[in-house]
């Protein structure tokens, strides 16, 4: 799909470079954005529903008000005010008494994650992950040459015995993994979410071997149903490293996250951020820190869930009525995905130009394993299309199965 140039450089590189391949979302998007296909394929939260006049005012409020300090340098850590402002926003995740000396503002959840990786990760370290997991994730891990082990999950998360046995086998080969890194709450691209209990045993494991935590919650917010269980750093202080961004409750345009972390952590993640970047955008961090000051975010968030809510129904439904039988799929409680797996014989990547051609597009769950599998798995997004493009989606894509399995 994304016919290979020639590259002069190849011997040049750096020994990290050499493992880096096309993510497969990045190659896929350009395909899948012409509008005769259904993309089931993206990741994007759906912006339209945003009341963009009022944030265009604003941001215009913004430039004519405070542009002597939003359009300057800012500090590598961000800005104090929307520092406060996210321990508010954690505090109502039950994340309370953070200070907010303790966070980092990001680039996205995704810079917090590179800092974490380039803060802990020497080459050849082992990270487990649950299996699959966030693509982005595993490109970070994979830059700092470190070796992602899948944990894997069922309907109620990762498994706890799952995540013993797979810490003892690192062990026993000889190395320890330095850190677990989790998406315990609608979980990116399974869709499922970490119980309460199981999130005792998850932490009292990692507690018992040693292991960091990195959770990465950017959904825990997107709950269609009971509220999400409280988040593994509402459990315990000391060693878990919180991960967030409001990529999914606002805009990910503005490319806003944060880190919270043990203070002598902290001072090194801002020394590797000003390295990495000087300082976040001063201004996206005076939109954020003014929309959520100023307007009813809170609110927003209730029309998101009930817009992905439908969405989600609308999918859920489709699946059922029209996917072939051997066909299994997650149900979701929040966030952005469903994650299938295909009867028995279907592979998901190499069925994708036949999918392209039917005008409906994924994401092949190759994408998600560090490791090549995921063949028989795909994820699919409702957050972005409307409830009947979802049902058209789901139907084009069945046919391509229905088609494949007659093979
Ligand atoms: N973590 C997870 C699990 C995600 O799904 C995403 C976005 N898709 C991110 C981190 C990064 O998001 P951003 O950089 O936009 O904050």
């Amino acid at each position: 799909m994304t016919g290979t140039t020639q590259d002069d450089y190849t011997d040049r590189y750096a020994r990290r470079v050499r493992g880096m391949t096309t993510s497969e979302i990045r190659a896929l998007f350009a395909v899948a954005s012409r509008p005769e296909v259904v993309s089931l394929a993206g990741g994007s939260p759906y912006i339209a529903a945003l009341p963009l006049d009022a944030v265009g005012e604003m941001l215009n409020q913004l430039a004519a008000e405070q542009g002597a300090q939003s359009l300057q340098y800012g500090i590598g850590q961000g800005t104090v005010d929307l520092r406060e402002r996210i321990c508010e926003v954690m505090a109502l995740s039950g994340i309370s008494g953070a200070s907010p000396d303790d966070v980092v503002v990001t680039v996205g959840g995704q810079q917090a994650l590179d800092l974490l990786a380039r803060l802990f990760l020497d080459p050849g370290d082992v990270v487990l992950a649950e299996g699959p997991s966030y693509v982005g994730a595993l490109g970070v891990f994979q830059a700092a040459q470190a070796q992602v082990k899948h944990v894997p999950m069922d309907d109620d998360g990762l498994i706890p015995a799952a995540l013993e046995e797979a810490i003892a086998a690192v062990e026993r080969s000889g190395r320890k993994a330095k850190f677990l890194y989790t998406i315990p709450t609608f979980q990116n691209p399974a869709g499922v979410t970490l119980t309460e209990e199981r999130r005792e045993q998850v932490l009292d494991i990692c507690e018992r071997a040693g292991l960091l935590v990195v959770e990465d919650d950017p959904y825990g917010m997107l709950s269609f149903e009971t509220e999400a269980p409280r988040p593994l750093r509402a459990r315990r202080r000391e060693g878990v490293f919180y991960v967030s961004t409001f990529s999914k409750t606002f805009a990910p345009g503005l490319r806003v996250g944060w880190i919270l972390a043990p203070h002598a952590v902290r001072e090194k993640l801002v020394m590797m951020s000003e390295a990495n970047v000087l300082c976040p955008s001063a201004f996206a961090q005076g939109a954020v820190t003014q929309y959520l000051s100023t307007m009813p975010w809170q609110e927003q968030i209730k029309v998101y869930r009930e817009i992905y809510r439908e969405r989600r129904d609308a999918m859920l439904g489709a699946l059922r009525d029209l996917m072939p039988p051997g066909t299994s799929w997650t149900h979701p409680t929040g966030g952005l995905f469903v994650w299938a797996t295909l009867p028995e014989g279907l592979d998901s990547k190499a069925m994708m130009p036949r999918a392209i051609a039917a005008r409906v597009a994924y994401v092949p769950g190759t994408g998600f394993y560090a490791d090549g599998t995921g063949r028989s798995n795909m994820r699919l997004n409702f957050s972005f299309s409307a409830p009947e493009r979802i049902r058209e989606g789901i139907r084009r894509l069945s046919g391509v199965m229905e088609q494949e399995l007659a093979m």
